[in-house]
């Protein structure tokens, strides 16, 4: 499958805002974005245009890179959405809260989305004590996500899960660091995602 292989904080630096795509890093003062906040490229410090299409590409292209996926992943996840009865944007953040890599990363069993998504494909995480390699299964509620008990003292596990601590776990979720495991207890809802996004344009942007 294809994947992006360039420099993840030259995406922070497009989108102007932090994305948290490595781990650790993010939170220090060598976070590019914080030393180099406009955007990457010759024209990076020039002034900016805003078309109505430039915004709504702009923030499709956010939420894209702040889940790591490509645009036909995303593509299919918003047709999803689409499909659920009620607001195509909100549903659209559900789907992508609800992918595994996303929640083992939310579970604090990685320190980025893009490490936990190479976890979940090398096998260490288990749903309700079975492995599942696919990022984007989505969990539902009452699943039970953990680390394999082989896996368990992996060094990025281990420190990933020490860098947990400072994000927090999100509402919809219990997390038990000692058996490596957390409980989704509810589904996450749109007031759980925090991040800067407005769904709407992105519904806009596809509905042309
Ligand atoms: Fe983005 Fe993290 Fe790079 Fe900062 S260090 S620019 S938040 S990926």
């Amino acid at each position: 499958m294809a994947r992006y292989t360039g420099s993840v904080c030259r995406l922070c630096r497009r989108e102007n805002l932090k994305l948290f795509l490595k781990g650790e890093r993010c939170y220090t003062d060598k976070c590019a974005i914080e030393r180099r906040s406009y955007p990457p490229g010759q024209h990076g410090q020039g002034r900016p245009k805003f078309s109505e299409y430039s915004v709504q590409l702009r923030e499709k292209q956010k939420v894209k890179r702040m889940y790591g996926l490509m645009e036909n992943q995303f593509r299919r996840t918003f047709d999803m959405a689409a499909r659920v009865k009620g607001n195509t944007g909100e549903s659209l953040l559900v789907l992508l809260e609800r992918r595994l890599d996303n929640v083992s990363y939310r579970l604090g069993f990685a320190s980025s989305r893009g490490e936990a998504r190479m976890m979940v494909r090398q096998g260490h995480l288990l749903v309700n004590g079975k492995r599942v390699t696919i990022p984007s299964y989505l969990v539902r509620m009452g699943d039970v996500v953990s680390i394999k008990e082989r896996s368990r003292q992996g060094v990025r596990i281990l420190s990933a899960l020490e860098g947990s601590q400072r994000r927090g776990v999100p509402e919809w979720a219990d997390v038990d660091r000692e058996s490596f495991s957390g409980r989704i207890k509810l589904l996450p809802a749109r007031s759980d995602i925090t991040a800067p996004i407005n769904e709407k344009l992105i519904v806009e942007l596809y509905s042309k």
